[in-house]
């Protein structure tokens, strides 16, 4: 259930609360905005994430003002969006979008046990690109030491779906113009096969499959 703070005010029977839910859009994403403030100004920065379990995960370098805050415990936002489409009703003001957004209102931690941090690297990498771990060169200590990985629980949470047609008011659908929904979605184009993509490929390197069959369809 909401808490008063993640509770969906405006529209909400487009509110959801349920983890399931939330995972799914959660897990269809790898891209977030983290919100926070340092002395008085708030910052809002993009981002990518991995999620286990319960647990939202975030890298980055040691050096970021992002991870510095985050680790040092201060109140977080993070912001996950997926668009679906672009809702056109027949007058100005009812015009929407179709969207799945994930808020996450939480404190951070420093992962700084070694096995869980090269997991949670693995789930982050995953999360974006299956396959591609196993198969790319592991990060060495030097690199290791580099990155700070935080995990932030998804313990205070919601989310807000709309879907479906524009809801005009009654006395606009006689209005003579287009309405409906133009579809959106994030497509993986083709992996480029020739040296343009990467000019020091080794020719023999054929494209991996999880390369040609990438896509973020759930
Ligand atoms: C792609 C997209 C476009 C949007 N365009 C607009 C727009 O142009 N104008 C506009 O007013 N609103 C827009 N929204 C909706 C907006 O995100 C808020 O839901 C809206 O401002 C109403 O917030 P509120 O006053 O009900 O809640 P607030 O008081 O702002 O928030 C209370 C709590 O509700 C939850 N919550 C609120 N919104 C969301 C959300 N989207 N996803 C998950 N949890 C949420 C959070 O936990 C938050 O802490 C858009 C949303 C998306 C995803």
């Amino acid at each position: 259930m909401p808490t008063p703070r993640t509770r969906v005010v405006r529209e909400a029977d487009r509110g959801v609360y349920d983890r399931e839910s939330v995972y799914r859009i959660l897990d269809a994403a790898f891209l977030c905005h983290v919100g926070f403030t340092v002395d008085g100004q708030p910052f809002v920065i993009p981002t990518s994430y991995g999620r286990k379990d319960a647990n939202l995960y975030i890298h980055g370098s040691a050096a970021s003002r992002m991870l510095r805050q985050m680790k040092d415990g201060v109140p977080v936002c993070v912001t996950v969006t997926l668009l679906d489409g672009l809702v056109l009703a027949r007058s100005v003001f009812n015009h929407s979008m179709n969207y799945r957004s994930v808020v996450i209102l939480g404190q951070a931690s420093l992962v700084d046990d070694p096995q869980e941090k090269l997991e949670a690297l693995r789930t982050l990498a995953e999360h974006i690109l299956p396959g591609r771990w196993n198969d790319a060169r592991q990060p060495n200590d030097r690199e290791l030491k580099a990155t700070s990985v935080l995990r932030l629980p998804i313990e205070e949470f919601s989310a807000k779906v709309r879907t479906g047609p524009p809801i005009d008011d009654e006395e606009d659908y006689s209005f003579p113009t287009w309405a409906g929904v133009i579809p959106l979605e994030m497509k993986a184009g083709e992996p480029i096969a020739d040296r343009k993509s990467d000019p020091r490929l080794d020719p023999a390197c054929e494209i991996p499959l999880y390369a040609k069959l990438y896509s973020r369809k759930p």
